[in-house]
């Protein structure tokens, strides 16, 4: 062992010596470092067990954010007098009893572990009855000592955990504690995310004698929405979309924001696989890559999601604490992601049209209709008889897409109106005033039309393939014997997007044909990066980026710009347009293109009716 002195920097460094087995109770006590590395990852485990045992109902409380005092109890299904020992010892699980178990965990815990490190670094008391017993039975455990034996209590089905003065044999791991309301802050983290985990299950929480919060369970679509809201606050819960999406066995389901509510941080992100909230590279690239060209540089998405799928096809024995897990086929769950995620989001403007202004939610309240189902037919089909009355909106790809030839239409019958309306004015050379159903409806002209110009532009290049230009002399570069071999299966991709690579032995490539669009870029750099990116996710959108921003920088500059004055008949157009375009919600940088002013608000405003 080696200690360095500060003040002297003189190294004091023990003598080596003998091979010795460490007691249990030191084991104990490295193994704790693992699981419980503060009053949140107690609070954590104790809710899991709660959970798995079938809890109902659960409520913790906490001395000096669970430093002092942590207390867990819940109405589940109990552990037997004869069991409260084992309960406690290491490795003792009633969870798993074979290896294949492991690869078809359904329950929270399986390691067996938690229960026996936090007695090692705490003093912990269980209390427990099932319901086959006429009382409770009680063990204690201090320091990961000796466990006493069981001496009965009154007490109703279910089991208490208490853990007091936490680290209080281990000082060392003490110091590591932070300020008592940074470790509120990791507590309440944690709770909140179990009350997602479990909608059913009633959760109270209540520290140093406050008032407790209150987490009811969500039981149908509105009572689910509220625990959102109580979890993530009502914010979030008026900017989500609901989402609901299975595809062979995988099935997503939860809410995700809209674009245009973007957080500065990643606050607002969970996500549950099979229950179980985990921390995964392919979920956070995939459900990046959903909100790209919809968000700012440096913005971050909010969402609640769940990934159910067989648990067969996912690991989730790879990391202590169980916030990891492993797929099975990584590609197949990142596409399934990426694409559920980012049609939802493509259609939020549909949705968003579809949803009836209320008295409560004035403005695009995407909640106030039953949003995955009903909602967006009755958009399709107000269009649809907008079309047969009207002709189809013309998609003109070129640049100067706004006609001016278009002829305004006025409506004959309320069921005829557009979801955006019809133009009435412009204002300041900035924004179109247009009337629908539901009252005024503002549009950033120039945001608006960037975004129809570039999802144009997208569309056509979809449709015709990427141009690839031949290079007089090839490009060869070097790159790792796995990088190659990868090259060779992503093949398809390459060409997709324009390039033709070929391997001109074990460690070089060549690059004879690239992209037109990309003809000035570093092309080794970018290969070497996207066999980077395919090597970590099996797929890579790199090269579709860079084509995708020069889209959007060419789209802005074709677009209107500010201060141009358009006529009627030209913003009826681009109104139509905006309807027929995918994500046309929000600019190419996340912001909103339009805005609704309900006439309830306006109402409102003038004191009028009510
Ligand atoms: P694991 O959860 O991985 O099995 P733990 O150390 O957390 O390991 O718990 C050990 C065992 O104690 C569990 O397998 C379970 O049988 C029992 N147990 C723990 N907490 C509870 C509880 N709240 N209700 C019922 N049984 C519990
Ligand atoms: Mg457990």
């Amino acid at each position: 062992m080696r200690m360095f002195n500060k003040s002297n920097l003189t190294v004091i460094t023990k003598n080596k010596s003998r091979i010795q087995r460490l007691d249990n109770r030191l084991i104990n006590q490295i193994a704790a470092g693992e699981v419980v590395d503060r009053p949140a990852s107690i609070v954590k485990e104790l809710l899991e067990n709660s959970l798995d045992a079938g809890a109902q109902s659960i409520s913790i409380e906490a001395e000096r954010a669970g430093v002092k005092r942590i207390r867990v109890s819940d109405n589940g299904s109990g552990i037997e007098r004869n069991d409260l020992e084992l309960a406690l010892a290491r490795h003792a699980t009633s969870k798993v009893s074979e290896f294949d178990d492991l690869f078809r965990v359904s329950t929270l815990g399986f390691r067996g572990e938690a229960l026996p490190s936090i007695a090692a670094v705490s003093r912990l008391s269980l209390r427990s009855r099932t319901a086959e017993s006429e009382n409770g039975w009680q063990v204690t455990c201090e320091g990961g000592g000796e466990v006493t034996a069981p001496a009965p209590v009154a007490y109703g089905v279910g089991t208490t955990v208490e853990v007091q003065d936490l680290f209080y044999n281990t000082p060392a791991r003490r110091k590591f504690l932070r300020t008592e309301s940074t470790e509120l802050k990791y507590l309440d983290a944690v709770i909140r995310q179990l009350a997602l985990a479990r909608f059913s299950v009633e959760l109270r929480f209540q520290h140093n004698e406050r008032s407790p919060w209150h987490c009811r369970p969500g039981v149908d679509d509105a009572s689910e929405l509220q625990r959102v809201a109580s979890v993530c606050g009502s914010a979030f819960a008026e900017n989500a979309l609901r989402i609901e999406h299975s595809a062979s066995d995988l099935r997503l389901s939860g809410w995700l924001g809209l674009p245009t509510f973007s957080r500065s941080q990643r606050d607002i992100q969970h996500f549950f696989v099979n229950g179980r909230a985990v921390k995964d590279k392919t979920i956070a690239h995939a459900v990046r890559r959903a909100y790209d060209d919809v968000l700012y540089h440096g913005r971050h998405p909010a969402f609640v999601l769940f990934l159910e799928l067989d648990p067969f096809a996912v690991d989730v024995n790879v990391h202590p604490a169980k916030h990891e897990v492993r797929f099975r086929d990584n590609r197949a769950v990142h596409d399934f992601l990426y694409r559920s995620l980012h049609r939802v989001i493509a259609d939020s403007t549909k949705t968003r049209l579809a949803a009836p202004a209320s008295e409560d939610q004035p403005t695009s309240a995407p909640f106030s209709a039953p949003i995955q189902t009903s909602a967006p037919m009755k958009v399709r089909e107000q269009m649809s008889v907008y079309q047969q009355l009207h002709g189809s909106p013309q998609h003109n790809a070129a640049l100067e897409s706004i006609s001016p030839h278009a002829e305004p239409v006025i409506a004959k019958e309320e069921g005829d109106i557009p979801p955006l309306g019809y133009a009435l004015a412009q204002l300041k050379g900035i924004y179109i005033l247009a009337e629908n159903r539901d009252g005024l409806i503002l549009v950033d002209m120039h945001a608006a039309h960037e975004r129809v110009t570039y999802e144009q532009m997208k569309k056509q290049m979809d449709e015709h393939a990427l141009a690839s230009q031949p290079l007089l002399v090839p490009v060869t570069f070097s790159v790792t014997q796995g990088e190659a071999d990868l090259a060779g299966e992503n093949c398809q991709q390459f060409t997709e997007i324009g390039y033709e690579l070929t391997r001109m032995s074990d460690e070089t490539l060549a690059i004879r044909k690239v992209p037109e669009l990309l003809k000035d870029a570093d092309h080794a750099q970018l290969i070497r990066d996207m066999l980077a990116d395919m090597a970590e996710y099996q797929t890579s959108e790199r090269a579709q980026d860079r084509i995708n921003e020069l889209l959007s920088t060419a789209a802005c500059h074709g677009s209107v710009r500010a201060h141009r004055i358009l006529t009627v008949a030209e913003m009826n157009h681009l109104l139509r347009e905006m309807e027929q375009t995918d994500r046309a919600d929000q600019c190419n940088h996340g912001r909103p293109t339009w805005k609704q002013v309900s006439m309830n608000e306006l109402d409102k405003w003038f004191l009028r009716g009510r």
